[in-house]
């Protein structure tokens, strides 16, 4: 199986073929540092994506304030964690950095809030 990559490690954005089969690695080309390789081999196996969304807040200034994870969470999992995060509801006042989904799907990652709502 065969892959086109582009990294995103930094703004060069070197394009990537990734060969492998059933998640192991076993060429890459195109990469232009070790950086790269390390990229690819997680993007071919098992992606990872830091997810933004927003929550519903109840009596405050404004109707949603934004969320994030902490860290990048497995891409396939992305589905799942935004039903979870669409069935929140947090009442105002609510402060930057509050935990709303602890340990997320036992990712050992914590969705918190990027903002504020007086
Ligand atoms: S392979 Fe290296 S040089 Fe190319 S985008 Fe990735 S980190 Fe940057």
């Amino acid at each position: 199986m065969e892959k086109k990559i582009i990294c995103t490690v930094c703004p060069t954005g070197c394009e990537m073929t990734v060969t492998g089969e059933d998640g192991k690695v076993t060429s890459v080309v195109g990469n232009t540092c070790k950086r790269g390789e390390v990229y690819a081999a997680s993007e071919f196996s098992d992606p990872v994506r830091t997810l933004t969304s927003t929550v519903r807040v109840e009596n405050g200034a404004e109707p949603l304030v934004p969320v994030r994870t902490e860290a990048p969470v497995p891409k396939r999992l992305i589905p799942e964690i935004m039903k979870l995060v669409n069935g929140i509801t947090l009442q105002a006042p609510v402060a930057q950095k509050t935990v709303v989904l602890e340990n997320v799907l036992d990712t050992g990652v914590n969705v918190v809030t990027t903002g504020e709502c007086d």
